[in-house]
């Protein structure tokens, strides 16, 4: 509830979390709901040490509410973490990392960049449910990255999109996947990794489908094969809507200007945002966004930056 369970405003953020230890409070309450659990030995009672950690009284192991997480080890004040993540989820199509760097007063741009990254991380339970029923199957090729980044596939990418029909035409919840290649053992293993088995897919008659009734799927087709733009809009028009919806995304956050090597994290972003589409408080995306940075590994900023950032992310 807003107010009660995360701030509803910016206001309200400034003042619940003035200093560390009111963000670290706020991080224990999200990760242990039912009080201290020791990751060593399952025990509860625990002593606070002065330098805001958690000591087991079984074991003595200290735990630190941060460790393991994407605030492992940072010297940034949380504080300032907790306004980025602020601002990445309350506005309505997220920040590229210029605008971060600007709100946030930050010296770099590639610091913004890394924070972004390290933050759509965060968007991505490990343990999410498949999606189930009536399920829609296409690829969409997505234009605009650049062309030197990408040699090899021209200007296009391929990306799978998979989104539940729910009754009345309206649509459930979606997964995306960038493909290497629009191969046949691709499409089989991300819908066998993103529906469960038993749903009924809805797809074009393209030849990977065609294995999915023996994984267990109930398959219809519906749409003529291959790109054939009538077609698919008549026959599977929630993937077509989800299609034309990212493509606007990516223009008006990134201005066509992301790298592909990227591109899978920016699908995690606009999943998060189109799965949560219903959560409009303000806050209510912060809220879940923090608990599942706190279930998240921690990426060192090496990791991050194997690919240059992308030097034209800016609005
Ligand atoms: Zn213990």
């Amino acid at each position: 509830m807003a107010g009660v369970d995360y701030p509803g405003t910016y206001q309200e953020l400034l003042s619940w979390f003035p200093d560390n230890q009111a963000c670290i409070d706020y991080l224990a309450s999200l990760r242990w709901p039912q009080g201290f659990s020791c990751p060593a030995c399952g025990g509860s009672e625990c002593w606070r040490t002065r330098a805001g950690l958690w000591m087991c009284r079984s074991c003595n192991r200290k735990t630190s509410v941060t460790a393991g997480t994407i605030f492992d080890r940072t010297r940034t004040p949380l504080s300032t973490w907790f306004a980025a993540i602020w601002f990445v989820t309350t506005q309505r199509n997220g920040v590229s990392a210029r605008n971060l760097q600007q709100i946030l007063g930050f010296a770099s741009y590639e610091t913004a960049w890394a924070w972004l990254h390290k933050i759509r991380r965060a968007m991505v339970r490990p343990d999410r449910d498949r999606l189930s029923g009536i399920v829609e199957v296409d690829e969409a090729f997505l234009g605009g990255v650049n062309h030197d980044v990408f040699g090899g596939y021209g200007d296009k990418v391929p990306v799978s999109i998979a989104v539940e029909r729910l009754s009345g035409n309206t649509l459930g919840r979606i997964r995306l996947q960038m493909l290497e290649r629009a191969g046949y053992n691709d499409i089989v293993e991300f819908v066998e990794r993103c529906v469960e088995p038993g749903s009924l897919l809805r797809t074009d008659g393209h030849g990977a489908y065609l294995r999915l009734p023996a994984l267990g799927y109930d398959h219809r087709i519906v749409a003529l094969t291959g790109r054939n733009p009538a077609s698919a809009a008549t026959e599977l028009p929630g993937v077509h809507r989800i299609a034309s919806l990212l493509k606007r995304w990516l223009l008006g956050t990134y201005h066509l200007g992301y790298s592909p090597a990227h591109l899978p994290y920016y699908l995690d972003e606009f999943t998060f945002r189109f799965n949560r589409r219903k959560s409009r408080r303000p806050g209510m995306l912060f809220y879940r966004l923090l608990q599942q940075a706190i279930a998240t590994d921690p990426h060192p900023l090496h990791e991050l930056t194997t690919h240059e950032p992308d030097k034209t992310d800016f609005t």
